[in-house]
């Protein structure tokens, strides 16, 4: 593609135009990083404005790291009878929502390991003792994968454990476990996973009983171009379908301790990444998450001249990545630091993109 088709290409987005699949690997393959961020953040500042850009506090709260998944990028897990393997039991979640909500968190991200043999019985149980307890504390908890988990060990379908997850106590879902929605990739990097089709059939019936949900992309590892453009055409297609998706996060692989070993994409990757996922999902998904745990928080905060309108969490407990040997520690200061110093008013926001302050 010349250089004057991809400019009028870059033009025709501005105007509205939405693009096709050929289209998005052409701007990705023959745009420089520039002229994408320049066209990613032109459509965020018609879409969200340019007055404010926002984040969330929450916690993450595992209730289990036994998992019979085995995914290779995952450092987390411990097989069944692993003396570091750990259950924790509602009263212990419900104290860790106690001490985030004097920190000013609105949500709780709840998700854990595939358990072999915890029962239906103890999820409800554990979801309606917390959602007691904490009735002002968003439930957004399990993922797709999770799910189809549930749903083979119960032996019952996903629409009906939804059904009683959400009776329990259960507001929303987050988008985990999607990796890169190509069952090619799936293969390689988690063969005992949820399915692509799977994974967009749990959002589907998640969508139709009400609920919403986030949606994740983890790139930057065995998958090509077309097939990291592939997963956010998904993406776009299920949110024209439903419009369940509350935002999008394109987040980066993270190396250490796992068994995958691949070194980590760039951070002109991620950036130009970020950049073509708001040209790809437009005005279908306006809420665009940039990601500072894994890219780092000062391209993090960058992506918020990239196409993203939210600089993610202050994760006052979270597990999985830590475990590959990243530390990281972000407060609510600095948070508003980083969003300022981009142009923009920080604020608050819960899980359904209300802002909190
Ligand atoms: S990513 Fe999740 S499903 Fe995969 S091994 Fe880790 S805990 Fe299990």
């Amino acid at each position: 593609m010349s250089t004057a088709t991809i400019e009028t290409l870059q033009e025709k987005v501005l105007d509205g135009y939405v693009i096709n699949r050929q289209e998005a690997l052409e701007l990705y393959q023959h745009s420089t990083l520039n002229d994408l961020g320049a066209v990613a953040n032109a459509l965020r500042l018609q879409i969200n404005g340019d007055k404010i850009a926002t984040y969330l506090i929450d916690r993450n709260i595992n209730y289990t790291n036994v998992c019979v998944t085995y995914c290779k990028f995952c450092a987390f897990y411990r097989e069944d009878g692993d003396k570091e393997g750990y259950v924790n039991e509602a009263e212990k979640i419900i104290h860790k929502v106690t001490e985030a909500k004097e920190k000013g968190c609105t949500q709780i991200l709840v998700q854990g390991g595939h358990h072999p043999s915890l029962t239906l019985d103890w999820y409800l149980n554990m979801i309606s003792k917390v959602k007691k307890t904490h009735p002002d504390v968003t439930f957004h908890s399990f993922s797709p994968p999770e799910l189809i988990h549930f749903s083979g060990l119960f032996k019952m379908p996903v629409i009906e454990i939804l059904k009683k997850f959400k009776e329990a106590g259960m507001d929303s879902m987050p988008g985990g476990g999607a990796e890169i929605l190509s069952d090619r990739v799936r293969k390689e990097i988690a063969p005992l996973k949820a399915t692509t089709s799977e994974w967009l059939g749990v959002m589907r019936d998640v969508h139709s009983l009400g609920m919403r949900s986030t949606a994740t992309m983890m790139f930057g590892h065995v998958e090509t171009i077309e097939e990291r453009i592939e997963h956010v055409f998904l993406i776009r297609e299920l949110q024209e379908e439903t419009g369940g998706f509350l935002g999008f996060i394109p987040w980066l692989y993270q190396p250490g301790n796992e068994s995958l070993g691949l070194k980590s994409a760039s951070g002109q990757e991620y950036l130009k990444t970020l950049a073509l996922s708001r040209i790809i999902l437009n005005r279908a998904l306006p809420n665009l998450q940039a990601s500072w745990v894994t890219p780092g928080k000062k391209i993090g905060q960058l992506g918020l001249m990239y196409g993203a309108n939210d600089l993610g969490s202050i994760m006052l407990e979270e597990n999985v990545v830590a475990a590959t040997g990243l530390r990281y520690l972000m407060s609510v200061d600095e948070m508003r630091r980083l969003i300022k110093e981009m142009g923009y008013e920080p604020h608050q926001r819960d899980t359904f993109y209300n802002l909190v302050n």
